[in-house]
């Protein structure tokens, strides 16, 4: 095999600058409300949770945002990534398509996140923050967030979901070792917590009500604690741009174009991460690229879920935004994938899918874990649950393409490795991962647990 198979950007080609959907998007983005008085919010509510250059970029519409020379620096710990070419897998599959994936893995904490956790914690540490308090899933942001706190010295507070808590110990081992505190959620330490935990002593909690809690101490600390997100939020999105920007340049070094871009989306960070460069050139230059995004069954917000105003969290303390959402109130199924279980999504996302300049599918975990073991024994990478998900659709495009005789070129976003969910492949080896779709009659239910919003138009 003479092909090149890993295409490698040196240093001095990391990203200067994030790149906004918002500058190019054909569709406006929609008010962020008060979650009591249900009206657009103001600066001084979201300056409780965040640091002002956080809320700028989170409303801001220009094109390029410079990133900050503290920031590339850490950023040159792992960055940037590399783009490689699938050969081991395609010639498994027999499929005349070529499949890239970009690795985001190589990251110290293992995962994408990093990549917004660190300009977070340094907006945070230039605006005078004495600590963060955030909520964790599967663990993977928590790391992130305690690693960028520890890097910029401010104490970080992690609110993980009892079910990961229990579950993935390790991830709370590491997050402790980079120095973050981290609280099984519901807690005993805020009302949020205190409320789910006399309803149900035993709950397994949800990402949302851990949102709950991390956003009641910040909001409750007189200014010293902000909150910090490590997904949905547009100015996530617009840190993840790096992966995208990044893709392009190595896709070029490939001599290829994507004809599919493909990420997994949880609050879809790492597909935005990836997508939005791709399709910036759709809209501006007259490229082509579908960009399809991955969910669980299990959480099938943008497949399923209504696109509607809903609160961001349980206890209905974070702001209002209009999203895919299978309502705030939403506890999902306890499948692997656990970054993948929010009951919303990015709100630019949602408006863009809505629009259908971005498609979305959703796939069951056993399929899901299937193309994850052929992904291990042809590249070698155990890829984390929620990054298999795109594995997945990758590899039902690339048989699409065998079948069609097509020669697709298909990329898609590794978000990170499975080093931490071995118990989630021993479930799979062992049969005992179950179809967890989310059952028709609770979505029919969703728009009676919606806020009902009337704006003036
Ligand atoms: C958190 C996480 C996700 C899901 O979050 P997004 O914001 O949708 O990217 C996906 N993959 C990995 C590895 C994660 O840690």
């Amino acid at each position: 095999m003479s092909d090149q198979i890993r295409f490698d950007l040196s240093q001095s080609d990391l990203p200067k600058f994030y790149y906004n959907i918002n500058a190019d998007s054909p569709v406006a983005p929609n008010p962020v409300l008060n979650p009591v008085t249900l009206e657009p919010v103001t600066p001084d509510f979201l300056s409780v949770l965040f640091p002002m250059e956080v809320i700028m970029q989170e409303i801001s519409t220009e094109r390029y945002i410079e990133i900050p020379d503290e920031v590339r620096e850490i950023y040159k710990l792992w960055r940037p990534t590399p783009l490689m070419r699938a050969a081991r897998l395609e010639k498994a599959l027999g499929t005349p398509a070529h499949i890239y994936y970009k690795y985001e893995g190589v990251s110290p904490s293992g995962s994408h996140k990093s990549n917004t956790a660190v300009p977070q914690a340094f907006y945070n540490k230039i605006s005078g923050t004495k600590a963060l308090t955030t909520e964790t899933g599967a663990g993977q942001w928590g790391s992130a967030l305690s690693m960028a706190g520890k890097f910029f010295d401010i104490p970080v507070e992690v609110y993980m979901v009892r079910v990961s808590y229990d579950q993935k110990p390790y991830r709370r081992y590491l997050m402790e070792t980079y120095g973050g505190e981290v609280y099984a959620s519901p807690s005993d330490r805020t009302d949020a917590g205190r409320a789910a935990l006399a309803e149900d002593p035993n709950c397994n909690g949800s990402l949302g009500l851990a949102i709950s809690e991390a956003v009641e101490v910040a909001a409750k600390s007189g200014g010293k604690k902000k909150y910090s997100l490590g997904s949905v939020l547009h100015h996530v999105c617009i840190h993840q741009s790096i992966v995208g920007e990044e893709t392009l340049k190595q896709m070029d070094m490939a001599g290829e174009y994507p004809d599919v871009v493909i990420g997994c989306v949880g609050g879809g960070s790492n597909f935005s991460g990836i997508a939005y460069p791709f399709l910036r050139e759709n809209l501006k230059n007259g490229q082509r690229t579908r960009l399809l995004a991955v969910e669980p069954t299990a959480t099938p917000s943008l497949t399923k879920g209504i696109f509607a105003f809903d609160y961001g969290d349980t206890a209905k303390m974070a702001p209002v935004v209009k999203m895919h959402t299978l309502g705030h109130d939403f506890m999902p199924p306890a499948i692997h994938a656990g970054g993948l279980r929010y009951h919303g999504m990015a709100p630019v996302l949602s408006a863009l899918v809505d629009a259908g300049y971005i498609d979305a599918m959703a796939v069951d975990q056993k399929s899901v874990f299937a193309a994850a073991s052929v992904f291990a024994q042809t590249e070698g990478i155990l890829p984390a649950p929620e990054s298999a998900h795109a594995i997945c659709a990758a590899v039902k495009e690339a048989l699409e393409a065998k079948e069609k005789g097509e020669k697709k070129v298909i990329v898609f976003n590794l978000s990170g490795h499975g080093h931490f969910d071995l118990a989630a492949y021993e479930s799979y080896h062992q049969g005992k991962l179950v179809d967890a779709a989310y059952p028709d009659e609770k979505i029919a239910d969703i728009p009676n647990h919606l806020p009902k919003v009337k704006l003036a138009t």
